[in-house]
């Protein structure tokens, strides 16, 4: 099973991810996260791509094209397909992904949409905070700590990812809607996209991926 997870910043496709990535074996494709390893590494591609990151711009389709079409050629063995996540993120992406795969085994099979009115998506983004020593996540609106900017479980001082900030969350969103949108009505003409209502809590949520993965 090959499947795109597709959303704004902040709709939930990293939570989901982790979930869908051991229920079904899949591997887990984020392209943000490959990018920001790339930067911590600090590789030619790391500094290529920091350069619009840091903007909250998008890379270049062609860097991105190449980076997931090598990745999908190293898959690991023993998995059931793969979860795309934060990939195509423009309509060049998804018209050149469809290209290098029809036919063969990495055609893509379904998209999950995770659907987030705009307002709360700033929430979410804008108050999450993590901790740099445990990884545990937070939120200031959702998820408070008891002791405002310090973690709950190991006293730490909790920090906030670079780009979650209000002028790059603007271009972020603003990309979305621009670039991204047209990706989910492209691939709904193919009758690929289950749309998720993804302003609930968890389990409710899960409940609607597995019952448009089981259709
Ligand atoms: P994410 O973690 O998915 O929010 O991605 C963080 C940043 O990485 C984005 O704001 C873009 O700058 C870059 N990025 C990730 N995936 C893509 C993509 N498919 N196309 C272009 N840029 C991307």
């Amino acid at each position: 099973m090959n499947l795109l997870i597709m959303g704004a910043p902040g709709s939930g496709k990293g939570t989901f991810s982790s979930r869908l990535k051991d229920n079904y074996s899949l591997a887990h494709i984020s392209t943000g996260d490959i990018f920001r390893k790339n930067i911590s590494e600090n590789t030619a591609l790391g500094q290529e791509a920091k350069s619009y990151m840091d903007k909250g711009l998008l890379v270049p389709d062609d860097l991105v094209n190449r980076l997931v079409l090598d990745t999908l050629e190293n898959l690991p063995e023993g998995v059931n397909g793969y979860l795309l996540d934060g990939y195509p993120r423009t309509l060049e992406q998804a018209k050149a992904f469809d290209e290098a795969t029809k036919g063969t085994a990495n055609e893509v099979d379904q998209i999950l949409f995770m659907d987030v009115p705009h307002d709360v998506l700033k929430k979410r983004i804008l108050g999450r905070r993590t901790c740099p020593k445990c990884g545990e996540i937070y939120n200031i609106y959702f998820k408070p700590t008891a002791v405002e900017n310090v973690c709950d479980n190991c006293g730490s001082a909790l920090s906030a990812r670079a780009d979650d900030n209000e002028e790059s969350l603007k271009t972020r969103l603003g990309e979305y809607t621009r670039m991204t949108q047209p990706v989910i009505d492209y691939y709904g003409e193919q009758d690929k996209v289950a749309a998720i209502n993804a302003d609930n809590d968890f389990e409710t949520i899960w409940a609607q991926i597995t019952e448009a993965l089981g259709k």
